[in-house]
């Protein structure tokens, strides 16, 4: 893994001891990353043993639920500085670089041709997220390139994933986490009503926001 932490290098994809690497992957828009995102990304990577949890923005244009969302390059910088203090953490381009919207699939594929073949990869999700993925392309396949895990939500019934995916697939794992009732909707309204966003996202995270004016109505 290059330090820079942009695509997985090939060669020498072993822990010291030997065992094969377990990556988790975690898409999302990050517009803008908040800690909800963070403490997700860590509790994984300490339940599930992950050496390495990669964070995947999304690529531009995106029309999300008919808003616009903000420069690709702004939602990834802000990833960047967020996870730059975690040694285990990554940011890939993957998605930025090649532009509009990408399927979890298509992502998944890619990382896993560049991969060892013994790396492990877990795609991390939150409870509403899943429930998606289950309606989008090929889930069986997203199923056989990656184990899923599932984290809690406040506000998202993880019962009703159990009905409408096949929870009880030994790839999906759902995974309980300090609930946090943070998301970046929010945020983006609170920048905009001029309300506090400190201890919701990163001092670096704040800071850029208020450097480049994003969010303000
Ligand atoms: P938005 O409100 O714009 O949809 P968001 O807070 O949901 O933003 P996303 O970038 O959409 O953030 O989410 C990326 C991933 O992180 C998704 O899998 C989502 O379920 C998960 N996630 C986001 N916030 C939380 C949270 N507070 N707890 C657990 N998982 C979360
Ligand atoms: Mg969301």
């Amino acid at each position: 893994m290059s330090p820079r932490g942009s695509e997985p290098e090939g060669g020498g994809d072993r822990t010291i001891d030997g065992m094969a690497r377990r990556v988790g992957v975690m898409g999302g828009t990050y517009d803008p990353i908040h800690i909800g995102h963070l403490v997700t990304a860590e509790e994984a990577s300490r339940q599930f043993d992950l050496n390495e949890v990669m964070f995947v923005p999304t690529g531009q244009p995106w029309m999300k639920a008919d808003r616009p969302v903000s420069p690709a390059e702004d939602r990834y910088l802000m990833t960047v500085i967020a996870t730059a203090s975690n040694p285990r953490f990554s940011v890939s381009r993957l998605e930025i670089d090649r532009g509009g919207p990408t399927y979890t699939v298509d992502t998944l594929s890619l990382l896993r041709g560049k991969l060892e073949p013994e790396t492990e990869l877990f795609f991390i999700t939150g409870a509403d997220a899943m429930l998606e993925i289950f309606h989008w392309k090929d889930p069986e396949e997203v199923l056989a390139l990656a184990h899923v895990i599932a984290a809690t939500r406040p506000g998202y019934d993880i019962a009703r994933f159990e009905r409408e995916a096949p929870s009880a697939h030994p790839r999906v794992d759902v995974m309980d986490i300090p609930a946090l009732s943070i998301s970046s909707s929010d945020i983006r309204r609170r920048v905009a009503a001029g309300r506090p966003i400190r201890y919701l996202v990163p001092e670096g995270v704040e800071a850029y926001i208020e450097k480049v004016g994003l969010y303000r109505s």
